[in-house]
């Protein structure tokens, strides 16, 4: 694949492993040892039985009917959002589950800002009956308070990270600490395609479930695997990068990012990474990120917790540099009208990040008959505080 990771970890100029020395041990246990285990027979069938039974896959590729008639072209979702827990992440947490038993680790740590991957996280803990510890910023913990009950619910320990801005970063500096601490009984799960490598790969691994089922379910509904164009919203960009997967080198295949822009690109208020970012080290691995012109990190800004994240994936960084995939971003306003059209049109309400990727419609030329697929990657429950405060519908 020549979109694929290199051995030493990059996807052409952005990836590898920024760690401070202490953290050495652990990465490079990872990365000697994750595709010898995720490549296993009995490892694959375990995964794939736990996507069966477990979190409903394969999700169904469903033809919207009206939401077609409106746009003028053939539309499928990718029903991402119809997965155990109302998202794609516990794709990726029930494979770093397995990969942590097959370490022999008996304990989990997770960071999370939204509490989404943080609930995945508990929940596939409580699957398999291993410890967790999610720390999360003290502010985000006061802002998702479902959340949080929600992982303590499932018997996860939620552990305030009190420092700095009381947010996601610190709540991943606090869960780098533990891990340095802990290392050998403890694996740290990171939740999207972001950290030193192996994790931005690892992630996308076990992601590209979505992009393979794609191939069968076009292939039996229209006669063939390829679409015309493939949109996914991008936080992270896990969700994007499993949709995408399996596609990257179908050139043919249009691929389309849509991050969030906030209050506008200009307004200083936007998380549109490829738009205000520049290269930089984040989390771990070199990648496009926002900054001032020192370099220290922008706050980002999105109505939507999933995408509010001032990188992206170093794949993401990669594909966008050498035009693969087309970056467009929508706002908090755009995301919103497309939220309630969907909500209206088809009787799905649709996460808000999702909301972005549905907006990318009225922004892109589409062609009579055109094939395209927007990956949904979650449900609109978590978020209807959200549409209340919002109002408009
Ligand atoms: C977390 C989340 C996202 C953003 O994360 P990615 O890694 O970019 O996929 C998007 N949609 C939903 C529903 C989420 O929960």
């Amino acid at each position: 694949m020549k979109y694929d990771v290199d051995s030493n970890g990059y996807y052409g100029q952005f990836g590898g492993a920024f760690i401070p020395e202490m953290l050495y041990p652990n990465i490079e246990e990872l990365r000697e040892q994750y595709l010898k285990i995720i490549e296993k027979e009995s490892f694959k069938a375990e995964f794939d039985d736990l996507l069966k039974q477990y979190v409903g896959r394969p999700t169904p590729l469903y033809f919207a009917k009206r939401l077609s008639e409106k746009y003028k072209a053939k539309i499928y979702l990718k029903r991402e959002d119809l997965c155990h827990t109302g998202a794609h992440k516990v794709n990726n947490t029930i494979g770093q589950i397995l990969l942590a038993k097959a370490l022999n680790k008996q304990k989990i740590i997770a960071e999370t800002g939204a509490g989404q991957h943080g609930v995945a996280t508990a929940t596939v803990c409580a699957l398999m009956g291993m410890e967790c510890i999610v720390y999360m910023g003290e502010v985000d913990m006061a802002r998702q308070r479902p959340n949080v009950e929600r992982m303590r619910l499932l018997g996860a320990e939620v552990v305030p990270a009190k420092s700095g801005s009381r947010t996601l970063k610190d709540a991943t500096n606090e869960a780098m600490r533990h891990w340095i601490s802990n290392p050998t009984d403890t694996h740290y799960i990171i939740g999207s395609v972001v950290g030193p490598h192996p994790y931005p790969d690892m992630v996308a691994r076990f992601q590209s479930v979505i992009s393979a089922e794609i191939r069968t379910q076009l292939s039996s509904l229209e006669g063939r695997a390829l679409p015309d164009k493939i949109i996914a919203c991008v936080g992270g960009g896990s969700n994007a990068a499993g949709a995408f997967y399996h596609y990257l080198n179908d050139e043919r295949v249009e691929l389309i990012a849509v991050e969030a822009a906030g209050k506008g690109n200009e307004s200083g208020k936007s998380a549109a990474t490829t738009v205000l970012g520049k290269p930089g080290v984040l989390h771990g691995s070199k990648t496009l990120l926002m900054q001032t012109e020192d370099g220290q990190v922008v706050e980002p800004y999105s109505i939507s917790a999933g995408l509010d994240y001032p990188g992206i994936g170093p794949i993401h960084a990669h594909l966008f540099d050498v035009g693969r995939v087309k970056f467009e971003s929508a706002t908090d306003q755009e995301a919103m009208e497309a939220g309630v059209e969907l909500s209206r049109l088809e009787g799905i309400i649709p996460a808000i990040e999702s909301a972005h990727a549905l907006a990318a419609l009225s922004k892109l030329e589409l062609k009579a008959d055109e094939i395209i697929v927007i990956n949904l990657s979650g449900r609109g429950d978590k978020d209807l505080e959200t549409y209340i405060k919002w109002g408009k519908y």
